[in-house]
């Protein structure tokens, strides 16, 4: 559902075709390797020589805390009776600097027959699972980099050793955390009872934009498994085609777009908003969104929305009482390009020139004139009537959204150009690179936890919980 399609069309007849170099006269040399730094060594001895004493540090850390709770036999939850030491395992964890052990004292109560582990409980640590700080350095390395990528990277650049399904299992766990967080905060601000943010400081304008991509989906639900001593059946053939809308939203203050150079802007902030499903849930994120940022007085604020020319997007924008409508410029134009390359020819000169007017007059407001020029028109064949219909039909339909000239002057916009490089960013970059299958559960994690990064809020991980995932 790109707009750029036009663009890009126009870049591609000016690249030119390779040519290979000549060769040299003499005969190649090797590429030359110059010696480690001396200031490298240093840094690396340094840190395999503190490596080890950090490590202890920590160690004699957690046995200090070990000690301060020896003998005080924790409260039962459910009877308010003391519980009973049952008995004492060494439990181990892998944390940055290495791997840590503790005596652990498990306590029962005799009536419930609940059990507690009060040094694990204290410290937050599981046995035998990543500690919390490096499951969310993991983390960090596997929303910008594919599981295997991911576990090499932990290797080179935090010298610790786990395997790309180490890392995945981990990404799972806080991935459903941030998910269910900001479903939870989207059914809250659903409420007309929720706090907000301060909407003292609301802008007069916020410009919200809305796109979708397709994500490949993983087919088959299950792992086929073996049945007695019978051969695993055949798998059924992968179908073509098992795609699910990923839909990003984008807000942004208009007032905090700077021109970088001319013709170039730039945004001083925005944040961003994902969703794998429906359209409901992607504006009840958007509208959570406002609320917590206090962008939202529904009174004053003028919420401008840009879109293309998807339904869902416009039946949903009524929840907004104050709003704009603006269907996507560059979306605009691009249906005129098809037909303009079925009726004048791919790369036409008079295919440009044609659209080019239809560019400027469409800029400058005047939808109506371009539509009953449109009309006017006398296309050869059925296929480009038929075209040439469906782009009169667009442009009728869309015409109120179409009011270029008035979003300039008020300095709305009028592309979604935000909202296109934001997907890029949160989808393409990580989720569409060659190959890459989908579960839905997998995909709804990462999202998550990849929004947040982009989003600049990392640090919120740090007070999620690690849930277990089945
Ligand atoms: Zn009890």
């Amino acid at each position: 559902m790109s707009a750029a399609c036009g663009k890009r069309w126009l870049l591609a007849k000016q690249r030119q075709p390779h040519k290979p170099a000549a060769e040299p006269a003499e005969a190649p040399q090797r590429p030359a390797l110059q010696e480690v730094s001396q200031f490298m060594l240093l840094e690396r001895e340094v840190e395999l020589q503190y490596r080890p004493r950090m490590l202890e540090a920590l160690q004699n850390k957690v046995n200090a805390v070990a000690d301060s709770l020896r003998g005080q036999a924790p409260v039962c939850s459910q009877c308010h009776q003391p519980m009973q030491r049952h008995d004492t395992e060494t439990v181990s964890w892998l944390a940055r600097f290495g791997r840590l052990s503790a005596l652990v004292a498990r306590f029962r109560c005799p009536v419930c027959k609940d059990e507690r582990r009060p040094l694990l409980d204290y410290l937050g640590v599981e046995p035998g699972r990543v500690s919390g700080s490096l499951a969310r350095l993991l983390a960090l390395l596997t929303v910008v980099a594919p599981y295997t990528l991911a576990a090499q990277l932990a290797w080179l650049l935090l010298s610790v050793k786990i395997s790309p399904m180490g890392i995945w299992k981990v990404a799972q766990r806080l991935g459903e955390s941030a998910a269910r967080y900001s479903e939870q905060m989207s059914q809250y601000h659903a409420d007309s009872r929720s706090e907000g943010a301060s909407t003292q400081d609301a802008p007069p304008v916020v410009v919200l934009s809305v796109d979708g991509s397709m994500l490949g989906m993983q087919v088959r639900k299950q792992r086929r498994r073996r049945q007695g001593n019978e051969p695993l059946r055949p798998l059924p053939p992968v179908e073509e085609g098992k795609f699910q809308e990923v839909k990003t939203g984008v807000l942004l203050l208009p007032s905090e777009r700077v021109e970088t150079s001319p013709g170039r802007h730039s945004l001083v902030r925005r944040f961003l908003v994902c969703h794998l499903g429906d359209a409901d849930t992607i504006f009840a994120r958007l509208y959570a969104q406002l609320r917590e940022l206090g962008w939202l007085d529904t009174a004053n604020t003028m919420v401008v929305i840009v879109g293309d020319g998807a339904e869902w997007i416009w039946n949903r924008a009524k929840m907004f009482v104050r709003r704009c409508e603006i269907l996507d410029f560059w979306h605009a134009l691009e249906h005129a390009w098809s037909f303009a390359r079925l009726n004048y020819g791919e790369g036409s000169q008079q295919a440009d020139r044609w659209i080019h007017q239809i560019a400027e007059d469409l800029r400058a407001g005047k939808v109506q004139e371009v539509i009953a020029r449109l009309k006017r028109m006398r296309p050869r064949t059925p296929e480009l009537r038929e075209q040439l219909q469906g782009l009169i039909a667009y442009y009728s339909a869309n015409a109120e959204r179409m009011r270029y000239d008035e979003y300039l002057l008020l300095g709305y916009g009028i592309g979604s150009g935000a909202v296109e490089s934001a997907h890029k960013q949160v989808v393409h970059a990580r989720f569409r690179q060659a190959g890459m299958r989908w579960s839905e559960a997998g995909a709804r994690r990462l999202l998550a936890l990849r929004l947040l990064l982009l989003n600049d809020q990392w640090a919120l991980l740090d007070r999620l919980p690690m849930v277990s995932v089945a």
